[in-house]
């Protein structure tokens, strides 16, 4: 794209959503954070942002749950917009447009997804020229979840979550999710963990080596085995009607299933694109959960469309 095309129609970049097929907590750090060991696995259910010239920064949002996002300087994507412009001395004067169907606060980085969608589209609408390594370490100050909506696929967040290293996938994994009513703070839900795991010895967190395996054989029976995310404990206690949800989509041929991050969502493996249909139409019937959405993955990260 030229600049002057992205002069008259803007630019829009579409970003993924993520499940944590493991997320391992240790205690909390002094500065607040936990050290984490995150599988992230970019899914298919995606958010597009437009960034297109304007007199100043401001932010729209369509979409089911439009409602709940904040159009102020608190949203991801203004703070990323905001963030690049200020690293390279430019105006920004922008408009961004979120058109949005990853769930709000539902633990699949919606917001997340939204700071990296921004930072990239800003990058090329500005022609800042910055590196990959720079828009990396800018969405790493955004938030622990960013840097990996912006390169998607599937990697291992250490540190916070936000050092990552790239993990082979050897397939393409099906997936139904389970969209709830409202939505799970992250901090509440860590600060649960904090709560229920008070006086025990958390072990250092680390990838499962069972886990990489079965993501690099690309085998959905294997995987299913060792999915695990230590905020679950934390999130059914803040949210106990979510295990009807669990059960709903097991009893209906599931091979796994987990909250997604620190939830609501919940999150079921599935074999094939069949059983993921029939697994979808089966929670919504349930009465357990708001909708059910079919997603592949990996998918890939925040992408200029
Ligand atoms: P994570 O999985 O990274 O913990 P989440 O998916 O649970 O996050 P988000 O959808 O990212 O949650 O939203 C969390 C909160 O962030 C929202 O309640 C909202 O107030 C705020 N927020 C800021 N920017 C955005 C955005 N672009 N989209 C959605 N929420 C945003």
């Amino acid at each position: 794209m030229t600049r002057a095309d992205t002069g008259t129609r803007g630019v829009t970049v579409r970003v993924p959503a993520k499940v944590n097929v493991q997320l391992a907590v240790g205690a909390a750090r002094p500065d607040g954070f936990h050290d984490l060991a995150n599988v992230f696995l970019a899914v298919g259910l995606y958010d597009e942002v437009t960034a297109a010239p304007a007199d100043e920064l401001t932010i729209t949002c369509s979409g089911p749950d439009a409602a709940q996002v904040p159009l102020d300087r608190g949203n991801l994507a203004a703070r990323a917009a905001l963030a690049l412009a200020e690293r390279y001395g430019i105006e920004p004067a922008v408009h961004l447009h979120i058109a949005k169907d990853i769930p709000v606060a539902g633990g699949m980085a919606g917001g997340s997804a939204d700071g990296a969608a921004a930072l990239l589209a800003c990058d090329a609408l500005w022609s800042t020229g910055a590196s990959r390594e720079e828009l990396l370490e800018i969405c790493a100050e955004l938030g622990s979840d960013v840097p990996f909506s912006l390169i998607g696929g599937a990697a291992l967040g250490t540190g916070r979550g936000e050092l990552l290293t790239p993990v082979a996938t050897g397939g393409t994994f099906h997936w139904v999710f389970a969209l709830a009513d409202g939505g799970l703070s992250t901090p509440v839900v860590f600060g649960e963990f904090d709560r229920l795991t008070a006086g025990t010895d958390l072990p250092v967190p680390a990838a499962a080596p069972a886990l990489l395996d079965a993501l690099a054989s690309g085998d959905p029976a294997a995987l299913a085995k060792t999915l695990s995310n230590d905020l679950q404990a934390a999130a059914l206690s803040l949210r106990p009607s979510l295990a009807a949800t669990l059960a709903a989509g097991t009893g209906a041929g599931a091979l796994g299933a987990l909250v997604s991050g620190s939830g609501p969502t919940t999150a079921f493996l599935v074999p094939d694109e069949s059983t993921a249909r029939r697994v979808a139409a089966a929670l919504t019937a349930s009465g357990t959960c708001r909708t059910a959405r079919t997603a592949l993955s990996p998918a890939a990260g925040a992408t200029v469309v």
